[in-house]
């Protein structure tokens, strides 16, 4: 297949050459290993005569001003917009993606005209957002792209936002998140028979990055489990996570359980009950995590944030809404003093639910 050789094809970081004349991708780990002309399994990455190339630099699947909490982040400068976008492709075959038209685009003419990321960041600063997502297909694989806007991003005083499967390779998974302030990481269920028969990829590539986010990083992050009926959702895989979760992150990473609807290749699977959410939610506060949340659900209750030391309704969330705020100015109950995990500013942000979307000039 020709490849696109437009502005867009820019060199990619992180492969090598292999013994037998093909080159290996590092991005993720799939490691790709390409002959001339071949392309990923992402499809934006190619090999283009003897390198690798990201074939969609500057091109985006469109603009839209998010209230922030839809990303999901729930302790991440709440009440905010944030500039949210994507490109096109994604490095995890999950048959159960909710975002297949830019997941699985094929045609790079979904894209639209080209966008730098100066355009990027100015127009997030002109709209009054606190930040840029990286969002609705996986920027793992437009790395060189997405740490290119970022850095327009801070050079503006915004922050950066990753919308992830955090299915990435050791060193790219360095400068990737070095760029980021935030990240909402999927943990898409908690077997390895889940993640090998409906993504295609490995469960403990994704606990490394998490690991390495603890660990390694000052990144603030929460975390998504999508709960599909019949294939994550038993007691047993909850209270596994969460006491990973727990033990390997600590009590105060958010979880979000949110409700599946068919989609994709699964239309056969209905839409995940509320009571399920709640019953999530329910293990993972018996196992000690702070901070679970249900989505893609009207659930005032279960949206909402308490303090961990007294109890008291901290940020009440009406969908997308805030509708109560008892943090002090230094991101404490105003009850008891207690610490609530996550990054505040003194006054929360009064976005509301809108989404607006917005063309770049
Ligand atoms: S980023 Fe794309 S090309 Fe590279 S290993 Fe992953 S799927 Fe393959």
């Amino acid at each position: 297949m020709l490849l696109n050789s437009g502005n867009d094809t820019v060199p990619g970081r992180y492969w090598h050459h292999l013994d037998d004349g093909r080159i290996q991708c590092d991005v993720c780990p799939r490691f790709c290993k390409l002959k001339d002309g071949q392309r990923g399994l992402c499809f934006v990455r190619a090999r283009q005569d003897d390198q690798m190339v990201l074939t969609t630099w500057g091109r985006s699947s469109g603009f839209c001003i998010d209230p922030i909490e839809k990303k999901p982040l729930n302790h991440f400068l709440p009440g905010t917009p944030i500039l949210s976008f994507g490109t096109a492709g994604c490095n995890l075959t999950c048959k159960f993606c909710q975002n297949h038209e830019i997941s699985k685009a094929r045609q790079m003419d979904k894209l639209g005209s080209l966008a730098t990321p100066e355009m990027i960041a100015q127009t997030a600063k002109d709209h009054g957002c606190s930040a840029v997502a990286f969002t609705y297909n996986d920027p793992v694989i437009f790395l060189e792209y997405a740490v290119d806007v970022a850095q327009a991003c801070r050079e503006l005083g915004l922050r950066t936002v990753a919308v992830t499967a955090g299915y990435i390779g050791d060193k790219a998974r360095e400068e990737f998140f070095r760029h980021m302030d935030a990240a909402n990481v999927d943990l898409k269920g908690f077997t390895e028979d889940f993640y090998h028969k409906l993504c295609s990829a490995h469960l403990s590539d994704v606990l490394e990055t998490l690991k390495y986010l603890k660990q390694e990083t000052g990144v603030w992050f929460e975390l998504t489990n999508l709960v599909i009926p019949g294939e994550n959702d038993g007691d047993g895989e909850f209270d596994a996570m969460t006491n990973w979760v727990r033990e390997n992150l600590g009590p105060d990473v958010p979880m979000h359980f949110t409700a599946f609807h068919p989609d994709w290749k699964m239309m056969d699977h209905p839409r995940t009950p509320p009571e399920t959410l709640i019953r999530a939610r329910d293990i993972a506060i018996k196992n000690g995590i702070r901070y679970p949340y249900v989505g893609n659900v009207h659930d005032k209750s279960a949206s909402s944030t308490y303090c961990h030391g007294c109890g008291d309704l901290l940020i009440g969330r009406d969908w997308y809404q805030l509708s109560d705020w008892n943090l002090d100015a230094h991101g404490c109950c105003a009850n008891c003093g207690t610490g609530c995990g996550g990054v505040f500013q003194s006054t929360p942000g009064t976005w509301g639910p809108k989404r607006l979307p917005v063309k770049l000039i």
